[in-house]
């Protein structure tokens, strides 16, 4: 007897079950496309020389201890994760009505601001766009939101947005519904809206009075510029929003395990930032209570010194360089191979993930027969090729869609 009986096992978590299915593979010749993280040309994960410096002068520091930090985190890091995203010079920080709440990493940004949304401030519909991140609609869900709804955003047959339903399931969105919206270098199709599909998402969503969630998990990563890879959210900004943002520091500081995000928040009447403040405090207190702080000076200690920042900015460009060049590399080889099918949507695509447009028994094929491990839902991470392995894997597509 077990007060545990009858509690089913749940199904695993794909991303994590597929990367242990090729840590497993016996085969030497096995390429992991699986998991969303940055690997160099050797195959291997990246410290950033600026972290790793940054990280030596921290245990130095004997002025630090392990002390708390307070329950909405390092000030510092909070003030420069919010200009990071909303630009030095935002009207929303001037005016007052821009504030961050350190979180632990992406996901705790999402799932405290997505807490507050449906507990303290009476949200309950949330929209993801169809498809989308795996844990959006878990983190939601937990949170509390009852209504969890999926919004058009990928033309299968065209490869491309789907501007037209993408629209229209907004316009038919209830009133004061939560929209997430990934910032840039969505996940997992590697397209964005374009600057006028912008527009026209931000029109629906202050007309037809629906909430905005960005969720912004690879700055820099899309364009190799920050300032860039921002400028929906900005636009949203300029445009009047009222928003949410949760930012993670996991890819483009190479930050995974640290657990550095920070949830930004904008707001039109910085009266209301007390209230906020405050409730969310009580939200944090009873998640984690307080956030780590090791990340958090990492980031802050970055961002704020001009030296600093500019060696993170050239990893930023030699990352989404390199990610850039297998692109170009893997369509080049399946162009060469005339594989069935066209491939220019692996270049037009942007940041880690490219979306194949494999189907699920294919995929099955590539990694049974070809040791190539990727998402059933055809997503590989870009990252994972090389000079080495990338002619390989586009065989191996190539003797899969035949
Ligand atoms: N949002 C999206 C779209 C993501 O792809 C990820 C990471 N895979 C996250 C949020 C959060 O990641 P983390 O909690 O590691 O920062």
């Amino acid at each position: 007897m077990s007060f545990f009986d009858g509690i089913p096992v749940a199904p695993p978590i794909e991303v994590f079950h597929k990367n242990q299915l090729y840590l497993n593979e016996k085969k030497d010749n096995k390429v992991n496309l699986t998991i969303g993280a940055y690997r160099t040309e050797e195959g291997k994960p990246w410290v950033l020389p600026v972290v790793h410096n940054t990280e030596v002068e921290i245990a130095n520091d004997t002025t630090l201890n392990h002390e708390y930090l307070p329950v909405l985190g390092h000030e510092g890091f909070r003030k420069a994760a919010t200009a990071l995203v909303l630009g030095e010079d935002s009207v929303a920080i001037k005016e007052d009505r821009a504030f961050g709440i350190q979180c632990l990493s992406g996901t705790g940004a999402l799932r405290a601001g997505a807490e507050f949304l449906a507990r303290v401030a009476g949200f309950k519909d949330v929209y993801v766009s169809n498809p989308t991140w795996g844990n959006h609609k878990l983190v939601f869900k937990n949170a509390g939101f009852t209504g969890l709804h999926d919004y058009t955003y990928w033309d299968y047959q065209n490869k491309r947005v789907h501007i037209e339903q993408l629209i229209t399931d907004l316009e038919n969105a209830a009133d004061r519904s939560v929209i997430i919206l990934h910032g840039c270098a969505h996940n997992p199709t590697g397209m964005d809206p374009t600057q006028e599909q912008w527009k026209r998402i931000a029109e629906v969503i202050k007309r037809r009075n629906l909430f905005t969630f960005f969720d912004i998990a690879y700055q820099g990563f899309a364009s190799g510029d920050p300032a860039a890879d921002a400028w929906a959210i900005r636009y949203f900004v300029d445009q009047g929003l009222e928003m949410v943002v949760s930012q993670s520091f996991a890819k483009n500081f190479g930050l995974y395990n640290e657990r550095v995000g920070n949830l930004t928040v904008v707001v039109n009447n910085k009266n209301v930032s007390a209230g906020f403040q405050s409730q969310m405090s009580l939200v944090i207190r009873a998640n984690w209570s307080n956030p780590p702080a090791h990340g958090a000076r990492i980031v802050h200690k970055v961002l704020t010194t001009p030296a600093l920042h500019q060696q993170w900015n050239e990893s930023i460009q030699a990352m989404s360089s390199r990610i850039k060049q297998m692109r170009a590399a893997l369509r080049t080889h399946l162009e060469q191979l005339q594989t069935p099918g066209t491939w220019e949507h692996i270049t037009q695509q942007i940041g880690m993930f490219s979306y194949t447009g494999l189907t699920a028994a294919q995929v099955d094929h590539l990694i049974a027969e070809h040791q190539v491990f990727l998402l059933s839902d055809g997503r590989i991470n870009i990252c994972g090729l090389n000079t080495k392995n990338v002619e390989y894997v586009a065989k191996a597509i190539d003797a899969t869609v035949r």
